[in-house]
């Protein structure tokens, strides 16, 4: 059984200033923590101080994007080694966010999470379905494409630095959540997709997160299901004692 991840993705919310007293009041609480992982995944502009906010506590920083290629005319973009240099360990790719609004494809969403891993980060590789797929029963279908081609080309050896964050689309910011039955079928189906795809150890020892609307009230439910190793969370995390609570479920 992996190691609980419980990830916030904190998407265009707080300042620098706002990112250092979350992190320095997190990190009086999470010391002691042993038997999980918090990552916390603040804007581009905040990395640097969260990190060094974080140093010497078991808190790891995330980027919450990335580009493919390593440097570049590619204005506005930041490349995995930029990230790593600015003291990430882990990046979120494929957030269903970059997918509709920037239209983010599965073919650049590989060509990142490549990327990232040559870079040395963690990936928090994010996959779901919308409403309407879910409604015509395409939910296994589109997971499974999402699977297939955000992994092409990526070698079983880089698999143990690899996270899946199953977010229904539906769910996100929507206080819909997916009910503990609805993550753990779609869990395990990824799972089963994973040992396909490489091998059924590198299946059981991949963490896969489950994200949409989690809150201190529902995590409990959704953590005892036996394919749910952890949370990606967006609103609730921005609130430290909110968090706190996820964390501690
Ligand atoms: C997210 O942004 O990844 C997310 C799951 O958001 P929320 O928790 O607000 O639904």
């Amino acid at each position: 059984m992996p190691r609980a991840l419980i990830a916030a993705n904190w998407k265009m919310h707080k300042t620098v200033h706002e990112t250092v007293d979350f992190v320095r009041g997190l990190k009086d609480h999470v010391g002691n923590l042993q038997d999980r992982e918090v990552v916390v995944a603040p804007p581009y502009t905040a990395l640097q101080a969260a990190a060094s906010e974080a140093q010497g506590s078991p808190i790891a920083i995330a980027a919450q994007n990335v580009h493919w290629e390593i440097k570049g005319a590619f204005t506005g973009e930041i490349s995995a080694g930029m990230l790593v240099e600015a003291g990430c360990s882990h990046v979120i790719i494929g957030h269903s966010e970059r997918r509709r609004l920037f239209g983010e494809t599965d073919a650049e969403i590989n060509l990142k999470i490549r990327a990232g891993l040559q870079a040395g980060l963690q990936i928090i590789f994010c996959i779901g379905e919308t409403l309407d797929e879910r409604e015509a029963q395409m939910t296994f279908n589109v997971i499974k494409a999402q699977l297939n081609q955000g992994l092409k080309n990526v070698p079983m050896g880089d698999i143990s630095r690899l996270s899946v964050a199953y977010e229904p689309v539906w769910a996100i910011g929507t206080g819909k959540t997916a009910s503990p039955a609805q993550a753990e079928d779609a869990h395990a189906f990824i799972r089963s997709q994973l040992a396909a795809l490489y091998s059924g150890q590198s299946a059981a020892e991949t963490r896969i997160l489950y994200g949409g609307s989690v809150t201190p009230e529902n995590i409990k439910g959704l953590m005892a299901e036996p394919d749910v190793n952890g949370a990606l969370v967006g609103g609730a995390s921005l609130d430290l004692e909110s968090f706190l609570k996820i964390i501690r479920f």
